[in-house]
């Protein structure tokens, strides 16, 4: 192979190199523009067909960029789900910004890495700036303490990882009377008994596995009950604490939730606060959803008290529409990062660190990390704090009249009444046997999905089967969400209809 062939290849200075980059770029761009103009949500059909069709097949000689780029435009792009679709409403999975595809255009081509200022000179600037920024969005005033995420899993592993950390060096000495390193040490013997964290039952199940991955188990985890809203009950967390107290337990941490993935609800941050203050523990508000309302000026009230937390989980690729990846984890106390303070000679060494160079790797779990804070950055900037806030804002109108308008069907059932931006919900057509509605309600999503026509969620509301939208998208309508509500109606009473015949055949099988 040839030099010229390498370079043309690597995205570099040579005429060749551009010149395929400019125009593969060209043609992706307008593979894509002609695939969001489809209507249909998702023409792919079932796991069985698409099973079928996709086939890797590298050769020796390979294709070449524009013949792959067409084999893939097929294979993967056209039948991909379309996130922007009104009725792709299953998950906190949000349509993008045109700002935020612009900026991975930037931050792909020039592949900046942020875990040392020699690797994204600029970068690991606007970063802290940022970080900055959206510190006194929360209330902590200025500092540099916080640093972009993968997303929410890390973030909470990081606000679990310090609180523990914090407790075993207040908690346990080593001979010498110093505080006990964690990091340097492992565990105290007896900690993995001892060492408790607190959340909701519909926390985020990844406090439990980052739990786990810290070596505590899910054993390390205590939940506390919630009230009709989903909101932790605060009168069950001060009993949890006390029985937690009598029987010699530490808690490390009570992890608040700003946003349960499933009812949108937001816990009492004040009170939670509060009881945390009774016995010591850390407090982590996991904000992965409802961070998104700081922008807004019209419900930034209903997150009063996240000022209060020793740390804080924000999730850009949820609510704040950013493509994955994008999620950022602030701590109140910069100190605390030292918890996790590692020094390599090769890429924060004391010397860089006296001369405040900000390398961000003592501040990460990762090591090679993505630019990710530019697309918040580009985004803030072009449509300014007022546009970002109405689009934040629609969806959490649009629950409360999409709540008010099942609650008028005799055949729907709204199973909590919304305080964000999601509906639970089933279809409970008249007559129906109440054991089958479970099936049913699965069922009706499975089969809107296989058609292409709707992505809705399925999961379940104390112990009944509940579809679920997630209505963060800013262009969607009551008006499509009733068209969605009829076809959901009309696949009910044709599946009833089968059930009754004895022809039914669910999807999935
Ligand atoms: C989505 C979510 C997470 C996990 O975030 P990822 O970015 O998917 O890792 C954590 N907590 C809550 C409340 C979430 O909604």
């Amino acid at each position: 192979m040839s030099l010229s062939q390498h370079q043309r290849t690597l995205l570099c200075a040579a005429p060749q190199s551009r010149a395929d980059y400019e125009s593969a770029m060209k043609t992706a761009v307008e593979a894509v523009s002609n695939w969001l103009s489809e209507e249909k949500m998702y023409t792919g059909g079932s796991i069985r067909q698409l099973r079928s069709e996709i086939q890797f097949e590298p050769t020796a000689q390979g294709l070449g960029l524009p013949e792959t780029l067409s084999r893939l435009n097929h294979l993967f792009l056209s039948k991909s789900l379309k996130v922007h679709h009104p009725h792709s409403l299953a998950h906190l999975h949000c349509p993008t910004m045109v700002a935020s595809q612009v900026a991975e255009v930037l931050i792909n081509a020039t592949n900046q890495s942020m875990d040392s200022w020699d690797q994204s000179p600029v970068g690991s600037l606007m970063e802290v700036q940022l970080i900055d920024w959206l510190r006194q969005k929360v209330g902590y005033g200025k500092g540099t303490a916080g640093v972009f995420t993968s997303g929410g899993t890390q973030s909470n592993l990081m606000g679990v990882l310090l609180a523990r950390d914090a407790c075993v060096a207040k908690h346990w000495q080593n001979d010498d009377g110093t505080e006990w390193s964690v990091q340097r040490d492992g565990l105290p013997a007896d900690a993995l008994k001892r060492v408790k964290v607190v959340c909701s039952e519909n926390a985020h199940f990844s406090v439990q596995k980052n739990m786990a991955m810290m070596g505590m188990g899910f054993q390390s985890v205590v939940t506390v009950p919630c009230d009709e809203l989903g909101q932790m009950d605060i009168g069950a967390l001060n009993q949890k604490l006390s029985e937690l107290k009598q029987s010699d337990k530490l808690v490390a941490c009570i992890v608040a939730t700003a946003g349960t993935t499933d009812a949108g609800a937001i816990d009492g941050l004040p009170e939670i606060r509060q009881a945390a203050d009774s016995v010591g523990a850390w407090v982590h508000v996991d904000a992965a959803w409802g961070g998104a309302l700081l922008l807004s000026p019209k419900y930034c009230s209903k997150l009063q008290g996240i000022e209060l937390a020793d740390s804080i989980t924000l999730d850009f690729h949820k609510h704040f529409f950013q493509s994955i990846s994008c999620g950022a984890f602030l701590l109140k106390d910069e100190r605390n990062f030292r918890f996790m303070h590692y020094e390599a000679e090769y890429l924060n060494s004391a010397y860089d660190e006296e001369h405040g160079v900000p390398n961000l790797v003592s501040k990460s779990l990762q090591t090679t990390r993505r630019f990710d804070a530019l697309k918040l950055w580009f985004t803030l900037e072009a449509l300014g704090e007022n546009l970002y806030a109405s689009m934040i804002e629609h969806g959490v109108d649009l629950s409360q009249e999409v709540a008010q308008f099942i609650r008028e069907q005799d055949d729907f059932e709204l199973l909590v009444n919304p305080q964000f931006a999601s509906v639970l919900f089933r279809v409970r057509p008249k007559d129906y046997p109440i054991e089958f509605l479970d099936n049913l309600n699965q069922n009706v999503a499975d089969s809107l999905f296989a058609q292409g026509e709707a992505n809705i969620g399925v999961t379940k509301v104390n112990g009944v089967q509940s579809l679920k939208m997630t209505l963060l998208s800013p262009i969607a309508t009551l008006d499509n969400v009733q068209k969605l509500l009829a076809q959901v109606r009309a696949q009910a009473n044709q599946i009833g209809d089968a059930v009754k015949n004895g022809t039914y055949q669910p999807v999935i099988d």
